[in-house]
């Protein structure tokens, strides 16, 4: 049947997982690549090579597009436009709300649905049962193509119409992760300048993520509430500690961009007479800058 095949355009690390995960579930997957050689293993397995993006387009009502971003995807869908009448687009390629947008227009445009996807997952999780994938677009695509979107991740959930939501809800995630990761990989330098390496401070590093979700959880009651009482962290306090992260790291020699950039936001806060406040305060200064 049209569910039982597939093609998958853009064979990165994602892509290349996602035809796999297709393949092991007995999917027929047509795929293209703009390096054509990035197919070979999925050939190996039984996928067909197509040797055009309109071809491989044509070949499935369902096309997966995972590529780097939606310039690429402009590149690719172009020339094939005039293959696209009837097609649902899985596009799995991180974007923003606006570009979601805007492509799901171009998409109908050549009378193709877009379900835009958020994959909340690595390419090793993708065809496991807990990974995880946003969806937003037309409920009735998401419906219809359930059991593929559930073969890419074990768990989806449709989040609206709105082409831009999963997008949205994606870059929401992905704030926590870059930043995350990077206040991570600060650590490990800070470390490494002071002879210690990842493994040795991985125990406190865990414990301290661990922590977080007490603190969002603590926080978001708060902040939906507009309280921001200064009865368990000043805002005056974090700055004084994030002054201290800022030395420790100059001191030690290690770069003080990240260090610096928190260092500021807080200084911000408590020029904004926040000072007495918690430093969940912060909330209403990146929310209106010019405030
Ligand atoms: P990559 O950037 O490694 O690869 C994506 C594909 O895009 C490649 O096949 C590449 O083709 C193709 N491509 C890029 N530019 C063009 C272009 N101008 N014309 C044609 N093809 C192009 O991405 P990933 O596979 O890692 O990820 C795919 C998407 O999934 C991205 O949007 C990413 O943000 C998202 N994602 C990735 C995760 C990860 O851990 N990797 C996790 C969650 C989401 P070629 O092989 O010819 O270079």
């Amino acid at each position: 049947s049209a569910q039982h095949s597939v093609t998958v355009m853009g064979l990165g690390p994602m892509g290349r997982a996602m035809a796999a995960a297709l393949l092991d579930r007995g999917y027929a997957v047509t795929v293209w690549n703009r390096t054509a050689s990035r197919a070979d293993g999925l050939v190996a397995r039984g996928a067909a090579l197509a040797p055009s993006p309109a071809e491989a387009v044509a070949a499935n009502e369902v096309v997966i597009l995972s590529l780097t971003d939606y310039a690429a995807v402009r590149a690719v869908l172009e020339p094939a436009a005039p293959a696209l009448d009837g097609r649902a687009l899985l596009n799995l390629t991180s974007a923003t709300p606006e570009e979601a947008r805007a492509g799901a227009d171009w998409a109908a445009g050549h009378g193709a649905v877009q379900l835009t996807g958020g994959v909340n997952s690595s390419p090793t999780g993708i065809g496991q049962p807990e990974s995880y994938t946003f969806y937003s677009g037309p409920r009735e695509a998401f419906d219809r193509h359930r059991p593929v979107l559930e073969a890419l991740t074990g768990r989806v959930d449709h989040q609206g119409e709105d082409p831009g939501l999963a997008a949205l809800h994606y870059q929401i995630g992905m704030v926590m992760f870059w930043t995350s990761l990077l206040g991570y990989w600060q650590a490990v330098a800070l470390a490494r300048a002071n002879g210690m390496t990842a493994a040795d401070i991985l125990p406190s590093v865990v414990e301290t993520a661990d922590s977080l979700s007490e603190t969002f959880a603590f926080y978001a009651e708060r902040i939906d509430a507009g309280v921001h009482l200064g009865d368990v962290d000043r805002l005056a306090m974090g700055l004084a500690s994030a002054d201290h992260v800022l030395r420790t790291n100059a001191d030690a020699g290690v770069d003080t961009a990240l260090p610096a950039a928190v260092v500021a936001l807080f200084r911000r806060g408590v020029e904004a007479g926040r000072g007495a406040d918690s430093c969940s305060a912060l909330v209403e200064l990146l929310a209106k800058p010019g405030k």
